[in-house]
């Protein structure tokens, strides 16, 4: 995961700059990634309004964190859409030996992710990135000492980039017609 639920929210697109791939098709699939993030409620539901909304902070959301990366000011609109969800009303959070649980509706869990996101993007300490390997474009947060990461995750793409690295040298040692050991393909 990215690091942050804002960011995890943008990234439901995959890459963004070819033929990218959304995870949130319909309702359904944002009740299943609310359920599923760590620290979310288990349990929301999303009409067709609630799913707009969660689709155009998730958009204003990807927009500034761009914008972070390329060092660039803020754009103005997805600046509006992100302050105005910010301004609703927020889940509850129970303590319990259990640790932590928040409830709250979909509206609720949008104001969440979007103060995450404000808390983030006016960091002037967080290092975001822009996932190294082609094609991903997930924007995360890379919290490791130096801030050495290059790939948004390793299930999901340091290992892919390994994997294609390690054909690669393995193309170039065998020998073809016309080229020799590294020659280039
Ligand atoms: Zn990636």
């Amino acid at each position: 995961m990215s690091g942050d639920p804002a960011l995890d929210l943008a990234g439901t697109v995959g890459s963004r700059r070819d033929e990218s791939i959304d995870l949130l098709a319909a309702p359904a699939d944002l009740e299943r990634w609310v359920a599923e993030c760590d620290g979310l409620p288990d349990r929301v539901t999303a009409d067709a309004a609630t799913f707009e909304s969660a689709l155009s902070l998730r958009e204003a959301l990807y927009r500034l964190a761009l914008d972070r990366v390329l060092d660039r000011p803020f754009d103005p609109a997805s600046l509006e859409i992100v302050n105005g969800m910010a301004a609703e009303p927020v889940p509850t959070v129970v303590l319990s030996d259990a640790g932590q649980h928040m409830t709250g509706d979909l509206p609720a869990v949008l104001s969440h992710i979007a103060r995450s996101g404000i808390a983030v993007l006016a960091d002037p300490d967080a290092c975001l990135k822009e996932c190294c390997r082609t094609g991903c474009t997930r924007i995360y947060l890379d919290r490791s000492r130096g801030a050495r990461r290059t790939w948004c995750g390793m299930d999901e793409c340091g290992n892919r980039v390994k994997a294609a690295a390690y054909r690669a040298r393995r193309r170039a040692s065998t020998p073809a017609e016309g080229h020799g050991p590294g020659a280039p393909a």
